[in-house]
């Protein structure tokens, strides 16, 4: 059996991060959050932009985001916005949530949190 991860947070679903399907962690909604337009780079600061590894007038010739930046950008905030659990409606958050957690989580998805946070 194929285990899913959710692109973003690295958190483990039930079926993949494809259209529609809105993260119960990172609260992110694939084809939605992800589909990001130039103009909408101004929801993320500029200490988002840092720790994604990108300048702002670069992304700006996309007329939308590549779907590995998106992810990025969005892996970026939610990380500086303190790896928060989104949405708890199925009780699925470990009662033990934190950074240490969300590092492991973000392993899932061969991504380390000190890479964007040590920027
Ligand atoms: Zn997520």
């Amino acid at each position: 059996m194929s285990r899913y991860f959710c692109s973003i947070c690295g958190k483990v679903l039930l079926e993949e991060f494809a259209i529609g399907y809105i993260c119960a962690c990172c609260g992110n909604e694939s084809c939605v959050s992800d589909d990001i337009l130039p103009e909408e780079l101004e929801k993320f600061t500029n200490q988002d932009l840092n720790s994604a590894g990108y300048v702002k007038s670069d992304l700006e010739k996309y007329d939308r985001m590549p779907v590995e930046v998106a992810h990025r950008l969005l892996r970026a905030k939610w990380i500086n916005s303190g790896c928060k659990w989104k949405f708890n409606d199925e009780n699925e958050m470990p009662n033990d949530w934190g950074l240490e957690k969300a590092k492991q989580q973000l392993s899932n998805i061969d991504e380390d949190v000190d890479d964007y946070i040590n920027r």
